[in-house]
């Protein structure tokens, strides 16, 4: 028989640690038990109680002895992932409120959970009352992103090779990842983001003190293996004690549903450069992290129409994560003096308008100039401020 397991939040706020908990895992499993392709889920980002890069993960197991896999998960549960409830993993580049870990299991024998779960839980927040059952559970909240992980219909994935450090690394924020080999790596055509395109650093490492080594991203599953293996095999890459390929969600945009198209009503500038724009959808905000998004946010004017998408993290509120000018409102000015072609100025209202230079005077009079935007199409952030969801424009 076949069925999937699930499994979430075995960590507060490092995503990586559900990783290797779940490696572990598998590593554990009677030797009659046939391990197909592991899956790494990103879920909705603002997620009441979301782990930090909140990341479920699942796979689908074949065996003819059921009794004795569940009888190894209860164990197994018990004496290893029951004892992470709880526990508060440090981060030092979050400030969001930390949750501690409610690591939760699931187990789906034959029966199929239907994707509309999958797709509530990437798009909005789901509480544990609307978890379809499964055959068998553990724990608690991870028992929704272990459900959604499950629930994954698979389309537009993409690959992740995880790679984890020795125990004795663990806890350390540096990593030993060989640039040089990375560089390579990340030349690849299937690959991507492993490096930042503008900065020239590494993405796949994390930052903190989780036990992930790496994350090699590819579209396609054997150049993330290869990938990740050449990674490995560089002298002065840290050695580490596993490796496995993921099936991801990642920079599948799932968590995006169709834009908006909006009329701008106001655009105000905060002081950090965080935009504000004002359509008859409400508020939708460009970071200033989000380099061309906020650098187009703030060149808009009312009345011209955009199309927009990203998170509503709540009502009237849209986060933009992609931004498309539709049509522009043309700027007016006061007309050149034929004469000096210099701007002539206004003498007032009804009194016409008289050149600085020359004095001439004409009518009160405004000539339109088509205004055209700095990006004819859709623009998003910069590598390193987008989510794992998102995909790169250029696919
Ligand atoms: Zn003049």
């Amino acid at each position: 028989m076949m069925g999937w397991l699930g499994l979430d939040d075995t960590d507060s706020l490092e995503a990586g640690c559900t990783t290797y908990s779940f490696h572990l895992l598998l590593e554990s499993l009677p030797r009659t038990v046939t391990i197909n392709t592991p899956r790494l889920v990103r879920l909705w980002p603002f997620a009441h109680q979301r782990t930090r890069g909140n990341a479920a993960v699942a796979v689908e197991l074949e065996t003819d002895d059921e009794p004795l896999l569940l009888e190894h998960l209860d164990q197994y549960w018990k004496q290893h992932l029951m004892p992470l409830k709880g526990s508060v993993s440090t981060s030092e580049h979050d400030e969001r409120k930390q949750y501690p870990a409610d690591p939760g299991m699931v187990w789906f024998s034959n029966a199929q959970v239907d994707s509309s779960f999958y797709v509530k839980a990437v798009q909005s927040e789901v509480r544990l009352t609307e978890v379809p059952s499964a055959d068998r559970s553990w724990g608690g909240q991870g028992r929704i992103g272990a459900t959604a992980a499950i629930a994954w219909h698979g389309k537009k994935n993409t690959w992740e090779a995880i790679a984890w450090r020795k125990p004795n690394r663990h806890g350390q924020n540096k990593r030993l990842v060989c640039q040089e080999t990375l560089a390579r790596v990340d030349d690849m055509p299937s690959t991507f983001l492993s490096r930042d395109p503008r900065k020239g650093t590494g993405m796949v490492a994390p930052r903190g003190p989780c036990p992930v080594l790496f994350g090699l991203r590819a579209r396609d599953e054997i150049a993330a293996r290869n990938a990740a293996e050449i990674l490995l095999s560089a002298e002065s890459t840290e050695s580490s004690v596993g490796l496995r390929t993921f099936s991801t969600n990642q920079a599948s945009d799932d968590h995006l549903g169709e834009p908006f198209q909006g009329t701008v009503a106001d655009v105000e500038v905060l002081n950090r450069g965080h935009c504000v724009l004002t359509t008859e959808h409400g508020k939708w905000l460009a970071f200033t992290e989000s380099g061309p998004v906020k650098k187009l946010a703030q060149w808009l004017k009312p009345g011209d129409v955009i199309l927009g998408n990203g998170l509503s993290p709540e009502f009237g509120i849209l986060h933009l994560e992609k931004l498309c000018v539709v049509s522009t409102v043309p700027e007016y000015q006061r007309p050149l003096c034929n004469d000096c072609n210099v701007r002539m100025k206004s003498m007032g209202s009804g009194q016409g308008c008289r050149c600085p230079k020359c004095k001439q005077r004409i009518d009160d009079v405004w000539i339109s100039i088509p205004r055209h935007p700095p990006f004819e199409s859709w623009v998003q952030p910069p590598a390193d401020a987008r989510r794992h969801l998102a995909r790169p424009l250029e696919w």
